[in-house]
């Protein structure tokens, strides 16, 4: 049977931002189905079946904001245990109600991650599974798919604990999950299964290893957290290696297919091995700061040729998932530490966002964050009109990176889809989202008491 074609026309935005250093003003585009078919000033849609037309006047159209590094369901615990450090944070919140909550919390989180992610105008996210939630994977993915949000979903794989023992598991039974979690949900374009153990402080090398091949028999991604601490890099220093990608590339982790969360605590000679290797960086800024964990030498990697995408990290330890306010504090981080105003523009912070993002959730930066004709249609918009917070506007991506606000968005559009538009959320509904905000406030309430 004949697929009828939808399409969307996007008249008329003030702006157009193609990519990180190209915009057109006054222009518009055209989706047909999943893709952009046409970008520019004066076009207009074909007579020959329906159109939804959007009028675009008075916004920025960009294209969506590619997240490559979070856990988004820790959204349920945010805002609790500010005031303690790392450890007694991951004992008090993270590990007993990571444990308590159900198939349903499970799914629940993630339609309100998504639709955190989407108001702030983000399209896709690389979302890693770690210790309790690895065991809720399904009804993750499912949520994933019901609004049909883009993402790398990477299951964890722990043979080892610095919290809680008792989320270990066998090595055999960590290899059968990976190739069980990547049989079962092989095959959709837009949620795809990847592997993604915690790091070496959470597996032993052998496994890790092991998960790794069954990611690549899958032609799959491998996703890790290295080098996020210093703890992490004595870690590595004690089993013998300069740091912990050291440690990778001799345990066999590293190509194209792994995408490296943090890479702070990185040696010049690591940077060469990861330029060789291929494998992507993801920069957590605001993250890093949060838990203080340092800054990763993300101007030296660019140099090197290393390919580096943005990423917000889990909400427990950012607390929002607006990658527009990542864009702003990647830049201003490596200003003050390098005391250079000219060391990361707001174009170089944009162009890692987007193409680095692109690359980092395994797509072609020709397919995947740009707005051009054949490129997947992944399209944020964003107010300027009743927005006197950025205005005037000299400079679109000068204005959007350091007076914009990922709420200022209006409009999200992922794969062709209308996924957010005016504070609703066309698949899933709103009364939804509020009320999964409901119930993960009441589940976690019960599951505190229970642990007091
Ligand atoms: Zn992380």
């Amino acid at each position: 049977m004949e697929q009828l074609m939808t399409s969307l026309f996007l008249d008329n935005a003030d702006y157009v931002l193609l990519d990180a250093d190209n915009y057109l003003e006054n222009a518009s585009v055209l989706i047909q189905d999943s893709r952009i078919t046409a970008v520019g000033a004066g076009i207009s849609p074909p007579g020959n079946h329906a159109v939804e037309w959007i009028d675009c006047q008075g916004m920025m159209l960009l294209p969506g904001l590619i997240n490559a590094h979070n856990h988004v369901v820790e959204l349920v615990i945010r805002g609790l245990g500010k005031d303690l450090n790392t450890e007694e944070w991951m004992k008090a919140y993270v590990y007993p109600i990571n444990k308590g909550l159900s198939d349903e919390d499970y799914y629940a989180a993630t339609l309100l991650g998504c639709a955190d992610m989407l108001r702030n105008g983000s399209t896709s996210v690389a979302d890693l599974l770690p210790n309790y939630v690895r065991f809720h994977a399904g009804p993750i993915v499912q949520g994933f798919q019901d609004v049909g949000f883009r993402a790398g979903v990477a299951l964890a794989a722990a043979t080892r604990s610095l919290i809680d023992e008792k989320e270990v598991r066998a090595p055999e039974e960590e290899i059968r999950r990976a190739r069980d979690f990547l049989g079962r949900w092989q095959g959709d374009g837009l949620v795809r299964a990847w592997i993604g153990p915690s790091g070496f402080h959470a597996c032993d090398p052998q496994t890790l290893r092991a998960v790794k091949e069954v990611a690549s028999e899958h032609h799959t991604r491998f996703h890790i957290h290295l080098n996020e601490t210093r703890f992490q890099l004595n870690l590595a220093q004690e089993n013998g290696y300069v740091g912990q990608i050291a440690w990778a590339a001799d345990s066999g982790l590293l190509d194209q297919d792994t995408l490296v969360a943090h890479a702070v605590w990185t040696s010049p000679e690591e940077i060469d091995l990861l330029a060789e290797t291929g494998a992507q960086v993801v920069h957590n800024a605001t993250s890093n700061q949060i838990l203080a964990s340092g800054i990763a030498p993300v101007p030296e990697m660019l140099q090197a040729g290393v390919v580096v995408a943005l990423g917000s990290d889990g909400p427990g330890s950012n607390d929002s998932m607006d990658m527009v306010a990542e864009l702003k504090a990647a830049t201003l981080l490596h200003r003050v530490h390098t005391l250079n105003p000219d060391v990361l523009s707001a174009r170089d912070s944009l162009r890692m966002l987007l193409v680095g993002g692109a690359q980092a959730l395994g797509y072609e930066p020709t397919e995947l964050g740009r707005i051009a004709s054949g490129a997947l249609a992944d399209i944020t918009a964003i107010d300027l009109h009743n927005n006197p917070s950025i205005n005037p506007i000299h400079d679109p991506v000068s204005s959007l990176v350091f007076s914009g606000s990922g709420r200022d968005t209006r409009l999200t559009i992922v794969n062709g889809k209308v996924l957010f538009r005016d504070g609703d959320y066309p698949t899933i509904g709103r009364d939804r989202v509020i009320a999964a905000a409901r119930q993960l406030k009441r589940r976690v309430a019960e599951l505190t008491r229970e642990a007091a």
